[in-house]
């Protein structure tokens, strides 16, 4: 609920908070009204009462007056045309109390509907002083039940009050007095005063009635009434209240004072100034009434106008709020969203002192503050860095990250322009080194390039120019490609060398200015600024001529291949027949004899020959593919033994140590890995003049035998580490010094390899050399 209420739009809320209290005042102010008026009907229904009772009492008056006529008539036989003149004013009352709704049918509970047979026959003088006295009295007993005594439940109304009830206490004694007088006038003109003592008797009551109402009277009147009734009973009336005291007290009928027609004169004018009294009430009653009613009505009608227009007033002022309400709020909406936006200079025309008022204001001082911010950031950006920047105060986050922001860029304005100037001088330099970079690339014999990170050329030196006959600006971005080959992209592989962003090297073709492909040796290396990549610098260089005397080296080195195959083939059947005769010549030698040490002499050098032929025909077999290996398994550790052996036989110098020899048998041919070993002891003995012996080791590691030889010799150099086991190789310095052929350690590497083996060397130079060779065991 209270959500629902949340997400309503403020003007809905307002309006609720506008529409639900004056929906409350209405039904307040209907509530009220309806309560006011019931209120005025009651008083009005009060003051019909009343007029009621005044009605009421001016009919008991006339029945009063016409029952005097009446009996009068019915006693002397006179004064029928007066009797007929009150009959017609009685009427008229009658006619006015039938128009009250609220006694509508009184005729009968008044005996009022026998009025027209009794003066009918009171006329008729069919009816006795006693009867017609009877019937009125009783009709005047009837109809003064109707009365009540009025009261008005109005403010102010007090002496209105007390006028009523000396009203109504005054018609009951006029009432009473009437029957005292009609009675004593029936004596006194009967004058039957022998049983005057018994008719005092009966009438002490209503006496005694009479004077209750009297002393009512005077305890309920208002002064002024009870000074006119003072008056009226000091004077006109004194006569006969003096004798109906006189005759009560004594109980006695005074038929000396008055004559009966004295009685009825004096009695009459006590009577008539009475009801002179009660009239002059009525009227004052009447006055008062009209007074009251009028004021019921103004005051009614003062309250329908208080009531609407304060209604009215309430329901503006609760609009006048809304609406400026809503105006106001808009206004600060609008603000709001400018401020939003980044709209500076705002215009708010909120001028109240409220909570609204002051937002109004910390909108404005918002605004205020995002101007100057504005004004200062605009003056930083033009560079003036002396303009105010104060904020707010130390909560004030984005004045203080400004300010903050102010010095630090007037600090870093500073530093950038010290290192603009730095950088232009560096600039400059940079300028000068590439003209000076550009000035060697142009001099050098070789062409240069430099591309940049996505292949394209960005710079290419006067010798590209000279050679491919393409401008600079023919030949930078992708240009270059102009002068390559058809083929040359794939063949020089630049794709996959970019890719890798590292140094290549590699040959392609490009056209000449003479339109004629030639080889090109390209080199380039990558170019890293900080670790980034930014490009490849190369050099471009005529390799055509050396390809061809490459070429021509190869076909002469073939040609010799072939030669010494030639040879050796040739070489080896000679001296096989030489080594054979020379063999039966020295064994048929007596030892004694001359030639011997010359023939042994001869076969030791014909030894080195076939050898030397051997290596030279395992070359060629070698290099045609044609070297055949035996494959069967022997025991290694007995190939050492007995290839040291022979060594010690025939070397008088050196002496092997063997340190270990492991149990191993090998698969392969024993014949060419006993060669292996012979080289390898061999060569330990040959560059190793100065030392007497030759250490080796064979031992089995990881399911390998490993074998080395180790000599205390002239070592080799590191440069030459990688070149000894190739064709004809020897070290420069070991050429002349020692005999060799530099065919050895090619052959050995062939064989170990053949074997799936693997042979290398670990040396110092000058301390000697160890030649290891490893082969997979059986
Ligand atoms: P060569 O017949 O010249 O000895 P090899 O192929 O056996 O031919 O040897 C090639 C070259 O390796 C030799 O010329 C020599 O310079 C070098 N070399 C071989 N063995 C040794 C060693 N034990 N100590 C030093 N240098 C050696």
């Amino acid at each position: 609920m209270i959500d629902l209420f949340r997400r309503l739009p403020l003007s809905a809320k307002l309006i609720l908070i506008g529409l639900i209290p004056s929906i409350f005042l209405v039904c307040l102010s209907v509530e009220f009204y309806t309560f006011e008026k019931q209120k005025y009907k009651l008083s009005i229904e009060n003051i019909k009462v009343v007029d009621r009772s005044s009605i009421v009492n001016r009919l008991i008056d006339r029945l009063q007056e016409e029952r005097r006529f009446a009996f009068e008539y019915a006693l002397k036989k006179d004064g029928y045309a007066q009797m007929l003149e009150q009959q017609r004013l009685t009427d008229t009352v009658i006619g006015n109390i039938e128009n009250d709704p609220d006694l509508k049918g009184f005729e009968k509970y008044t005996m009022l509907d026998s009025l027209q047979s009794i003066r009918k026959q009171s006329s008729a003088h069919k009816l006795s002083t006693g009867q017609v006295m009877n019937f009125y009295t009783t009709a005047i007993f009837r109809i003064s039940m109707l009365e009540v005594t009025p009261q008005l439940q109005l403010a102010n109304a007090g002496l209105l009050n007390r006028e009523l009830h000396s009203a109504r206490a005054l018609s009951q004694m006029i009432t009473y007095l009437g029957i005292l007088r009609s009675n004593i006038y029936n004596v006194l003109y009967t004058r039957q005063f022998k049983y005057g003592n018994g008719t005092l008797l009966g009438l002490l009551g209503v006496y005694e009635v009479f004077s209750t109402y009297q002393v009512e009277f005077k305890a309920k009147s208002p002064e002024k009434t009870l000074a006119s009734y003072n008056l009226i009973m000091q004077r006109p009336a004194k006569p006969t209240i003096d004798y109906l005291v006189k005759s009560f007290k004594t109980m006695q009928f005074d038929s000396t004072s008055f004559t009966d027609e004295q009685w009825l004169s004096v009695s009459g004018i006590a009577v008539e100034q009475l009801r002179g009294l009660q009239a002059n009430i009525w009227s004052t009653i009447d006055q008062q009434l009209i007074r009251v009613r009028d004021n019921i009505h103004r005051s009614q009608n003062i309250l329908l106008l208080l009531l609407l227009l304060g209604l009215g007033l309430s329901v503006g002022i609760i609009t006048l709020t809304i609406i400026s309400i809503t105006k106001t709020l808009t206004e600060l909406r609008i603000a709001a969203e400018k401020i939003a936006v980044g709209e500076t200079g705002l215009t708010l025309s909120i001028a109240s002192n409220d909570v609204i008022g002051k937002l109004a204001n910390a909108v404005l001082f918002i605004d205020k503050n995002n101007q100057m911010l504005t004004h200062a950031a605009n003056e930083i950006r033009m560079g003036n860095f002396d303009i105010a920047l104060t904020p707010r105060g130390s909560s004030d986050m984005l004045g203080n990250s400004l300010l903050q922001m102010k010095n630090e860029l007037q600090h870093n304005t500073r530093e950038k322009i010290e290192q603009a100037a730095e950088l232009r001088r560096l600039l400059a330099a940079v300028r000068e080194s590439e003209n000076h970079f550009r000035q060697i690339a142009d001099q050098t014999p070789f062409m240069i390039w430099q591309f940049d990170k996505r292949g394209k050329a960005m710079y290419v030196n006067k010798q590209w120019v000279d050679f491919t006959g393409l401008t600079v600006e023919e030949s930078l971005g992708s240009g270059w490609t102009r002068a390559l080959h058809p083929d040359g992209m794939k063949e020089a592989g630049f794709v996959k060398h970019f890719a890798s962003l590292k140094s290549f090297r590699t040959r392609t073709r490009f056209k000449n200015r003479q339109n004629q492909y030639r080889w090109i040796l390209v080199q380039a290396d990558p170019i890293f600024n900080d670790g980034v990549f930014e490009g490849f610098i190369g050099s471009l260089t005529d390799i055509t001529d050396q390809i061809a005397a490459q070429e021509a080296l190869i076909e002469l080195m073939n040609k010799k291949d072939e030669f010494l195959s030639i040879a050796s083939h040739e070489l080896k059947t000679p001296l096989t027949s030489i080594k054979g005769y020379t063999q039966m010549l020295k064994k048929n030698m007596d030892e004694t004899d001359k030639s011997y040490p010359i023939a042994g002499k001869t076969l030791f050098h014909v030894d080195k020959l076939e050898k030397l032929v051997n290596d030279l025909l395992d070359v060629s077999r070698i290099n045609s593919g044609q070297m055949i290996y035996k494959d069967e398994i022997f025991d290694f550790r007995q190939l050492l033994e007995e290839s040291v052996e022979d060594f010690m036989n025939i070397s008088a110098k050196h002496k092997i140590i063997v340190q270990s020899n492991a149990d191993a048998q090998i698969k392969g041919d024993r014949m060419r890995i006993e060669q292996v070993l012979n080289n390898l002891i061999n060569n330990a003995a040959k560059y190793s003049p100065d030392a007497d012996t030759v250490v080796i080791n064979s031992q089995v590691k990881d399911g390998q035998l490993v074998v080395s030889i180790q000599d205390f010799g002239i070592g080799v150099d590191q440069k030459d580490k990688g070149s000894l086991f190739k064709k004809f190789y020897r070290t420069q310095k070991d050429l002349y010094k020692f005999q060799g052929l530099g065919l050895g350690l090619f052959i050995s590497g062939e064989i170990i390899e053949r074997h799936t083996g693997s042979i290398w060397v670990e040396s110092e130079k000058g301390k000697g050399s160890t030649f290891y060779f490893m082969l997979p065991l059986a």
